[in-house]
């Protein structure tokens, strides 16, 4: 059942199209590899802590993609007391990152599904070579009619501009007829609500609406989408 007519529907990529979590395990194991290094599970969990703050930040402004970036690796090595150079390392994450393209369950045909009816885009504010790379490897680039990187447009979600150029950048765009689809309450949802979109949100983590934030739709399983559009 259509329950309103839209005609773009905007992806967001990490935690909703992209499996983020096992390629960014799957990465960080390979990248300690590469410097002779152990991981373990305390490893992995100080580090996505460490990641988590830092990616919080950088939605509240106070640091920048690239400081961002090496500061997770910085503070990690500071804390294991490990010898390496965290900008090289970032490298060299980055680099293997951008080739673990694991997605989410059900996303492909999700998107081949709503490739028939509608105008696909995704809104990431990943880092825009490891995008688009892993958008190549993935076999999901083929659904999608344009990609919309953080790094590339200048802002990130949940600013307004980021969805200002979306807007100006989707031919005959009309915001009315867009739907953002993602994971995150501080990128996606706020952004969607900062810029008057409407919003399903994919919460498949069952979590709880922050205060202030409005969701169109909720779905914990991307196969739900076929129910709304
Ligand atoms: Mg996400």
């Amino acid at each position: 059942m259509s329950i309103k007519k839209y005609r773009f529907i905007l992806f967001d990529l990490d935690e909703t199209l992209f499996d983020f979590r096992k390629s960014e395990a799957v990465a960080l194991s390979k990248a300690f590899e590469l410097y002779h290094l152990t991981i373990d599970d305390d490893i992995v969990k100080v580090y996505n802590d460490l990641n988590f703050s830092l990616w919080k930040k950088l939605e509240d402004k106070k640091i920048t993609k690239d400081v961002l970036v090496v500061e997770r690796f910085n503070l990690l090595f500071e804390q294991y007391n490990i010898d390496l150079d965290p900008a090289a390392f970032e490298d060299d994450y980055q680099r293997i990152l951008s080739e673990q393209a694991y997605l989410m369950e059900g996303a492909m045909d999700i998107c081949r599904y709503l490739k028939r009816k509608y105008d696909l885009y995704s809104i990431s504010n990943g880092v825009a070579f490891t995008q688009h790379n892993r958008m190549r490897l993935s076999g999901l680039k083929v659904f999608l009619s344009g990609h919309f990187v953080s790094e590339e447009v200048g802002y990130a979600k949940p600013d307004i501009r980021f969805f200002k150029h979306v807007s100006q950048a989707i031919p005959s765009f009309q915001k009315e007829k867009a739907l953002v689809v993602g994971d995150s309450q501080s990128s996606d949802i706020q952004g969607a609500n900062n810029a008057g979109i409407d919003v399903c949100w994919y919460n498949y983590r069952g979590e709880t609406l922050q205060e202030g934030l409005s969701v169109n739709y909720c779905i914990n399983h991307l196969r739900s989408l076929k129910k709304i559009l």
